[in-house]
């Protein structure tokens, strides 16, 4: 099987979240919206799907090149040559590029195999239990906008089957943000309100000092928390050995950090978290994370998987015991989560009353593509 076309359809679509000036999702009136679609087409007639946008002259100046009279299912030297080229392209091939052609040929060979692509990694579960993530705070009556709100809306959470619970705070430019004592607020309001046998998380303002973190970190342990990713620029690795050496409290990370399975054994064998973290998108697509749940594993490390839809939740069914929950969002009071995007059949993680999460039994990454929607709103072919 050879590779004869890599191609990106880019249509609209309507959206009800928007983003901040800082780039944070919240609810939004419905607007206009763009998502991408790319394929990798094969002289068999099978093709890979993934969605996410690439510029066109880094898909015909580095992607396509590469690609093209490739067997497909040599997914590990296709990606090692991406990467390699990321050495002269830093600003332009990243590592949600990788991801992007990564996901598209693992979703071709479970197509060809007519297999999903979790036991094409070598399945251990068909599903896992999720927790519910937060959008950031915001400022809107019945939102995320007080601590009492996040209480409130944990109890819905609950009801609605979630076993566990992840608040992501206030951060710019709500007003009032940063700021670590209202975090605590939310978290002591929430743990009040769920008892304490819900296991509890936060991912709060991401550049908050030293001092702050130990504040946050020392807080949280009181409150019996699971864990706390994220509280610092994760580029000062030796500030989370810092914060790490003083508390109890397990810290998840890196997540967003640059350097793929690299950056988490730097981490790791410095003592830098607790658990490991990485999903999809920041590590450049499945090949490597699933290095990095075997490196955690190796380490006797449990490693927490970041984001959610169907591509992490494949590999979260192929991690043994590293991967505990699938993180389902991004939630909110005023978002209907539940309802399918309109190019896709079906909803990409569907939960069950009892917080499961079920993998799809479809060939691939489990996708039923509405090409007809795609052709519809088309924007832009290239
Ligand atoms: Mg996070």
């Amino acid at each position: 099987m050879k590779i004869i076309d890599v191609t990106v359809r880019t249509f609209r679509y309507v959206s009800k979240v928007g983003r901040d000036s800082e780039g944070h999702g919240h609810p939004a009136p419905p607007h206009e919206a763009r998502q991408s679609l790319l394929t990798v087409a094969t002289d068999e007639g099978v093709e890979g799907y993934s969605f996410g946008g690439l510029p066109q002259s880094v898909l015909e100046g580095l992607v396509k090149p590469l690609l093209l009279d490739q067997d497909p299912f040599y997914r590990e030297r296709i990606w090692q040559a991406l990467k390699e080229r990321q050495r002269l392209n830093l600003g332009t091939l990243s590592d949600k590029i990788l991801a992007l052609v990564d996901c598209a040929l693992w979703d071709l060979a479970g197509r060809a195999l007519d297999q999903p692509v979790y036991k094409l990694l070598g399945a251990y579960r068909d599903c896992v239990p999720a927790y519910a993530s937060t959008m950031c705070g915001d400022d809107l009556d019945g939102g995320l906008n007080t601590p009492e709100a996040y209480a409130e809306f944990a109890l819905w959470c609950l009801e609605r089957g979630y076993p566990a619970f992840k608040l992501h705070t206030w951060q710019p430019p709500i007003p009032g943000a940063p700021d670590a004592r209202r975090d605590v607020a939310a978290c002591a309001a929430v743990r009040e309100a769920v008892g304490p046998d819900v296991p509890l998380m936060l991912d709060p303002y991401h550049y908050y000092g030293r001092e702050a973190s130990l504040y946050l970190g020392r807080e949280l342990e009181k409150l019996g928390f699971l864990w706390m990713e994220e509280p610092m620029d994760e580029h000062s690795m030796s500030s989370y050995v810092w914060l790490a050496d003083q508390l109890d409290l397990p810290i998840c990370g890196p997540e967003t950090v640059e350097g793929k399975m690299h950056a988490r054994a730097e981490w790791i064998t410095a003592g830098a978290a607790d658990i490991v973290r990485g999903g999809v998108g920041d590590l450049g697509g499945i090949t490597p994370l699933i290095k990095v749940a075997h490196l955690a594993e190796a380490f006797g490390m449990s490693m927490e998987v970041h984001g959610g839809g169907a591509v992490n939740l494949h590999v979260l069914c192929a991690m043994g015991m590293p991967g505990k929950y699938y993180e389902r969002g991004l939630l909110h009071p005023f978002v209907d989560y539940e309802a399918p995007k309109p190019w896709l059949a079906e909803i990409e993680d569907p939960m069950d009353e009892n917080g499961y999460v079920h993998v799809s039994q479809n060939p691939g990454l489990g996708w039923e593509i509405s090409f007809d929607y795609v052709a519809d709103n088309l924007i832009a072919v290239y």
